[in-house]
This record gives structure tokens, C-alpha cells and sequence, in this order.
């Protein structure tokens, strides 16, 4: 039954000498196909000039003279041939197994340098974000006059250091749902929110499957998509893999240092750190934030938004970062885990709001894990507030915070226990308080919140004071976290803060105020909490930007 759903299609460009380029690609999915039709329908139509992206890599000059084009689908059993209402018809995925474009020419390229306007499109920064944006500006139908070529940048000596250390290499590449409850920004969320409508969960998986090639399937208990090989170092190798196949060039070891206008030919001059001057007609800013500046990402991109495009920048700052504090009871609970309900309780707020998750761990410093990680940034905002001890600029890789912030975490240890039902003295009088406390909850943890209410081990729930009872069960159900700093960009998974969102047409990513630069990922004022969440905006920003910029070449 396989063989008789497989299909071969040749897309046939010949010109009168006939010298022979030849691409083949498989499984390659029904968007690939549909564009080699499309191109060749176009050609037919006299419409194309101009290559298309798909041909690229293997025909440029050659496709752009043709004189003559055939297209032809045949399968195994039978073979249909082509008709103006076949070119147009959306192929299935089974008609798309094989697609061989073939191309032939007898012009030289000079030729074809003077009959196309050559744009330069330069993405600065080669991670999620860039890698996406330089992937859509590849593939993005340009118009007849118009060649789009497009270089990657980036400083250190290969690309998505991020995406191989995310998710504990496992990189968790996308939730399986999202909403705008899922992003913290100081910008207005509703521009967030049209940006993140761009695109859908589903049309990003669906790229991720089909265009990037990976295979990818739902860890149940979490709702996050994996790659089914639990490898980050495949989804980065694929996606780069997907832009050098659509012909993006990269350059590694680029250091860029500052952006000017060209007023005189509207381009932009890009200074690099070796003094090297790159020169294009549109920038995309993908250079991300200043978390974890061991692998590159410093805040510079911060710093050439604010100094050379004069672009508002809402103050960065650590988040999704592990927190600095003591232990309950004073004791040392590193290593220790467990699932709880950890909520932020605001001053000025009557309602507290809780976390998504309810992952939690005791670190060698203080506390980390999902649901405190998701939450951090309200206590390192209290930091930047005021009530700071240590020094937090930009890059400082710590700081402290005295215990009279305005945002408190409060932690119920197990949310699914009644603990007034627990420590009701009718249940079974004779028990140890410890005794009814250990099954509910990790022992280490159990002996150091009673440290804390001062309950004695040998403490017999029938002999505890009502007001010592209702102390516990405060501690137990309703404890604050101390949190006296937290642990900097050095650990922050991503930075909040960055560009401010208004100063960015959401339809496009383009910057307002500086036309033909673009941005897109972590540099720009938006996070979202542990769970794919920042991925999905990498993906969503990056190919609305790598679109439009390339969309925007044409005059
Ligand atoms: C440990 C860790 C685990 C994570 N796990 C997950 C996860 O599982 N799921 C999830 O959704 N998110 C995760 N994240 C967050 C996610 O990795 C980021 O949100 C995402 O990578 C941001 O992509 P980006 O392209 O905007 O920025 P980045 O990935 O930071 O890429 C920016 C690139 O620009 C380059 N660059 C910086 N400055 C310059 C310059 N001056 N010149 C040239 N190039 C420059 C950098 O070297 C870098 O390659 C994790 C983050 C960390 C730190």
C-alpha cells in the first residue's frame, strides 16, 4: 500500500545548453513541494524572474534564465501530468516524498547580478530567536527584482549555545498551549499578546516537524514537547541545518560592537569588535539578554537598542532566577524536593497568585525548582525596588534584598492535606505530631519546620497548646519563604525587561522609529514561565520578524 501513495515529482528547468543542477530532498513535507509548483507555475506564467529561496542553494543563476520550464508528477502506478489546475492544487504529503528540481541555463551570473537588486539582510545573534528569523527571511517569496541574501552573525564560535543547555539538554522546545497569562512584561501585555497570535502552537509544531525536521512528542506529566531523541543538541544542529539548506550564510567569532546609519545609500553599518564593518540593508536584533553571559548573551544588545537606535529599553533584570535564603529552622536542606503550592502575596495586592508549577527544591544557597523559578522575578523586582543590600546592576551576579520586601512567597507544603484535620487531637490522641507530620511530607523538611514552630519531636498532638497548634499549621500551610537575594544573571534562565514592546510594530517586529531594524527573542521586553514557554516566543517573534524583513526588501 506504501508503494502505491509513493510519488516522485520532477520540476524540469531547461534552457538551450543544458548544463544540469540537480536537488533532491525527501519527506520534506507538502509546503516544500507546493513551493517548487509555485515557482514553476510562475515561470510558466512569464511572472518569475528571480529565483525562488527553494532553488537556491543548488540552480541560482541557472533558474533565473531559464527559457523553458516542464513540470512533471508521476508516481509508480500511474503518472498524472501537469495542468494549469494540477500546478495550483495544494499537494498531499504521500504526493510529496520526493522532489527533484532540475535546472539548466546558458546565462552567466553577471547577467543575472544586473537583473536582480541584491538586499543584504544581517541577523545579529545566532540563537532560538535569530536562527528562526534568518529561516523565514530565507524561505519568504521576494518579488521578480529582488535577491535576498541573508548572514547569520554571531560572536561565539557556534550557534544556540542556549538550546543546547536548556531543559537539561533535553530542550523543552514548546508547551502544548499558551496564553498570555503565560509572559510577564512591564510593556502593555496586549501588544505581547498580538505578537503571540501571530502564530499558533499547532502552525509551530508543525514547522518544527515538517520544515525543521525533528521528531518531537508530549511529556504528559509536564505538557511540554520534547524532541523524542531528548537531544538539544539535535534541535539546534536541525534548525541550522534548516537555514543552510535555504541558503543562509553564518559567520561565527563576530563580535558586534555598535550599529550606524548610512544615510547616503540607507543602509546600516554593523562595527564588529575586530574592527570589521559589515554593511546591510536590514538588521534583525536577536542577540538576546544578559542571563548566563558565559555563553555569550552579555546584555550588548541592550546597550546598541538604547546608545545607537535610540530605542526605549525597559530596565533588564534577572528572572526564572533561584533565590537566596535560609533554610527553615535554620537547618541545611540542600538536595531536598518535593511538589508544593508556592504563591506571591503582594502588598498592594489583596489576591495572591500562584504558581503554575509545583515543582520545589532546597539548594546549597536557598530555594529553586519550577514553581519558585516561575515566581522570582517579584522578589528580584522588590530588590530593584529598594530595599537592596548588596550592589544589583546590570551584571551583578548576585544580590540581597533585607527580609521587608514588598512580595512575599508563601509555601502551603502539601495543598492537598487538611491540616487542621491532621493535627486534630480527636483523630488519634496518643500519635507524635512528628509521627502524623512524616508521611506528608519529606522528613528532613518535616523536623525543620518544627524546628521552626518550636514543637518538640516528642511532642504529642493531645499535649499541644492551641496557640503553638495554630502556629504550625500556619508554618505548615502558610509559611514565608526568606528570601534575602537571589542568585543573578549567572543562573537567571532569561532576562525580563528589554525593548519596550511600543516601540515595536507587533505586525511586523520592525522597530518604529528605525526602519529596516527588526527584533525578535529574549532582547525584547517579554518572558514566559518555565515550560517551553520562552521557546514558543523565540519561534513566534523570530519568524514574524524573519518574514516581514524580507517582505520589507521589497520596494
Ligand atoms: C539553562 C537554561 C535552560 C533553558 N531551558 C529552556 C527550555 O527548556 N525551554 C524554553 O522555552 N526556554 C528555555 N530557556 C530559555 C531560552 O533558552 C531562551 O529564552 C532563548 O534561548 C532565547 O533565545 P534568543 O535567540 O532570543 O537568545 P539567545 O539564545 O540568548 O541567543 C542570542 C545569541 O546572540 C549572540 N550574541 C549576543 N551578543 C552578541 C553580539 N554582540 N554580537 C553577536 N552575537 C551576539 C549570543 O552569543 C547568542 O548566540 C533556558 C535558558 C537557560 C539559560
Amino acid at each position: 500500500m506504501a508503494a502505491l501513495h509513493k510519488k516522485k515529482v520532477v520540476v524540469n528547468v531547461a534552457s538551450k545548453v543544458g548544463a544540469r543542477l540537480l536537488t533532491t530532498t525527501t519527506g520534506g513535507g507538502a509546503q516544500r513541494y507546493y513551493r517548487a509548483f509555485q515557482y514553476s507555475h510562475h515561470l510558466r506564467a512569464g511572472k518569475m524572474t528571480t529565483t525562488h529561496q527553494q532553488i537556491r542553494g543548488c540552480a541560482l543563476a541557472a533558474v533565473r534564465s531559464s527559457t523553458r520550464t516542464t513540470t512533471t508528477a508521476y508516481d509508480s502506478h500511474s503518472s498524472w501530468k501537469k495542468n494549469n489546475d494540477q500546478l495550483r492544487r495544494r499537494p498531499t504529503k504521500r504526493e510529496c516524498r520526493t522532489i527533484v528540481i532540475t535546472a539548466s541555463s546558458s546565462s552567466s551570473s553577471s547577467a543575472v547580478a544586473a537583473a536582480a537588486r541584491v538586499k543584504e539582510v544581517a541577523i545579529l545573534g545566532s540563537g532560538a530567536a535569530g536562527l528562526t528569523a534568518a529561516y523565514f527571511a530565507a524561505v519568504t517569496q521576494k518579488d521578480a527584482k529582488t535577491v535576498v541574501r541573508v548572514t547569520v552573525y554571531e560572536k561565539t564560535k557556534e550557534s544556540g549555545k542556549k538550546i543546547l543547555m536548556s531543559g537539561g539538554a533535553r530542550c523543552n522546545v514548546l508547551p502544548v498551549e499558551a496564553t498570555i497569562d503565560d509572559y510577564v512584561t512591564d510593556s502593555n501585555p496586549r501588544l505581547a499578546k498580538a505578537i503571540l497570535q501571530s502564530w499558533t502552537v499547532p502552525k509551530c509544531l508543525s514547522w518544527l516537524r515538517d520544515d525543521v525536521r525533528l521528531e518531537l512528542g508530549i511529556e504528559h506529566t509536564t505538557n511540554k514537547y520534547f524532541p523524542l531523541s531528548n537531544s538539544s543538541r539535535e534541535v539546534r544542529d536541525k534548525l541550522v541545518e534548516a537555514c543552510k539548506r535555504e541558503g543562509v550564510t553564518f559567520q561565527y567569532e563576530t563580535n558586534v560592537k555598535k550599529i550606524t546609519k548610512n544615510e547616503a545609500n540607507d543602509t546600516y553599518v554593523v562595527n564588529t569588535e575586530d574592527g570589521k564593518d559589515i554593511e546591510a540593508d536590514v538588521l534583525v536584533l536577536s542577540m538576546g539578554g544578559s542571563s548566563f553571559p558565559a555563553v555569550g548573551t552579555d546584555g550588548t544588545g541592550y546597550v546598541i537598542a538604547e546608545r545607537d537606535l535610540k530605542v526605549g529599553v525597559n530596565k533588564p533584570y534577572p528572572a526564572l532566577v533561584p533565590l537566596v535564603g535560609e533554610h527553615p529552622g535554620g537547618e541545611y536542606l540542600p538536595g531536598v524536593s518535593l511538589d508544593c503550592q508556592v504563591k506571591i502575596k503582594k502588598v498592594e495586592k489583596k489576591k495572591a497568585k500562584q504558581a503554575a508549577r509545583m515543582g520545589f527544591l532546597f539548594t546549597h544557597k536557598g530555594y529553586s525548582g519550577p514553581s519558585i523559578l516561575d515566581l522570582s522575578h517579584n522578589v528580584v523586582k522588590s530588590i530593584a525596588d529598594g530595599s537592596v543590600e548588596n550592589n544589583s546592576s546590570r551584571n551583578s551576579n548576585s544580590s540581597s534584598v533585607s527580609s521587608s520586601s514588598s512580595s512575599k512567597l508563601v509555601v502551603n507544603w502539601n495543598p492537598s492535606c487538611d491540616w487542621n484535620e491532621v493535627l486534630s487531637p480527636g483523630k488519634s490522641g496518643s500519635d507524635f505530631v512528628v509521627r502524623r507530620l512524616k508521611p506528608l511530607l519529606p522528613t528532613r523538611l518535616c523536623e525543620a519546620l518544627l524546628k521552626e514552630a518550636e514543637v518538640d519531636l516528642t511532642t504529642n498532638v493531645s499535649n499541644l497548646p492551641k496557640k503553638k497548634r495554630v502556629h504550625l499549621i500556619d508554618i505548615l500551610s502558610n509559611y514565608e519563604i526568606k528570601a534575602t537575594g537571589h542568585q543573578g544573571y549567572r543562573k537567571a534562565e532569561v532576562t525580563g525587561g528589554g525593548i519596550a514592546l511600543e516601540g515595536i510594530d507587533t505586525k511586523t517586529m520592525e522597530l518604529k522609529e528605525m526602519k529596516n531594524i527588526y527584533v525578535c527573542g529574549e532582547i525584547c521586553d517579554i518572558f514566559g514561565r518555565i515550560g517551553g514557554f520562552n521557546f514558543l516566543w523565540a519561534w513566534t517573534s523570530g519568524r514574524l520578524a524573519g518574514i516581514s524583513c524580507s517582505s520589507g526588501c521589497i520596494e
